[in-house]
């Protein structure tokens, strides 16, 4: 099977292996690497999400794939006492310092740690009233499952909001995207956490992942409803949103 970029696929397994190895070797490095990678916007990105999600004192959110927990951090500020923040990821060593770093800003009580796989999730049905993925679902095996299992644990009137690498839209871009991410994210990779391969991963990942229309459709089939999308950066990023009604 190939993408719209006209990339191979990665067989089913091997990706599965192949995404445990890269966030494994990458965990103690990934936040530096964030800021340098993005040159800190990243952190714009988030914000936005964040300011999307409409998050409340009393809220319930899943931050899946959340990593080392920089939406989970900034939910559980919002939701107070009243509320609950699930951080949850399937890689023990990304789940692992995210715990060490909201633990050290004193984030507590209102915060779980859950390892989870997106595809099957182990939460009752009607549980959250937001999900978040913030640059993790590319990494996912099987895109619809997790859209699915996300569906399923959402609230009626819950949304999801997936942060993804996309389609870059501005005119031009495209070739400078390409230089940047074959180019600058192996060097910078090897220069700072010595391990070009993992950051060679995330440059093929991103090619791989579906465009903005076709993640739409994909949300859409899950089950979700008004689905939308906001390019951020020319379209290098993209926001989408849909509800379960
Ligand atoms: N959300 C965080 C952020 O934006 O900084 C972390 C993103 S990181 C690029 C991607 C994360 O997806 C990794 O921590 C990885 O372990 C996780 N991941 C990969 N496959 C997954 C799956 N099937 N289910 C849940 N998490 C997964």
């Amino acid at each position: 099977q190939t993408t719209h970029f006209g990339y191979q696929q990665v067989p089913v397994m091997e990706k599965a292996s192949r995404v445990a190895g890269v966030f494994h070797s990458v965990a103690d490095k990934y936040d530096v690497m964030n800021d340098v990678m993005s040159f800190g916007v990243h952190r714009i990105w988030k914000r936005i999400t964040i300011d999307a999600a409409g998050a409340k004192q009393g809220s319930k959110v899943l931050d899946l794939a959340g990593g080392t927990g920089d939406l989970a951090s900034q939910f559980a500020r919002i939701v107070g006492q009243s509320g609950k923040v699930v951080l949850s990821d399937i890689n023990a060593s990304m789940l692992e310092n995210g715990r060490q770093r909201l633990t050290d800003l004193g984030i507590a009580g209102n915060i779980e740690y859950v390892q989870a796989n997106a595809e099957c999730l182990p939460f009752a049905d009607n549980t959250f009233d937001i999900v978040t993925m913030a640059f993790g679902l590319r990494n996912v095996t099987d895109k619809e499952s997790a859209l699915r299992s996300i569906f399923r644990v959402l609230k009626a009137g819950g949304r999801l909001l997936v942060l993804e690498f996309s389609k870059p839209v501005l005119p031009g871009l495209a070739p400078i995207y390409d230089q940047y991410s074959f180019k600058f994210l192996p060097f910078m990779g090897k220069l700072i956490a010595n391990d070009a391969d993992s950051y060679r991963y995330l440059a093929e990942s991103i090619r791989m992942h579906p465009d903005q229309e076709t993640l739409k459709s994909m949300m859409s089939n899950a089950g979700f409803e008004r689905v939308t999308y906001t390019n951020m950066t020319g379209g290098i990023v993209a926001l989408h949103k849909g509800f379960k009604l």
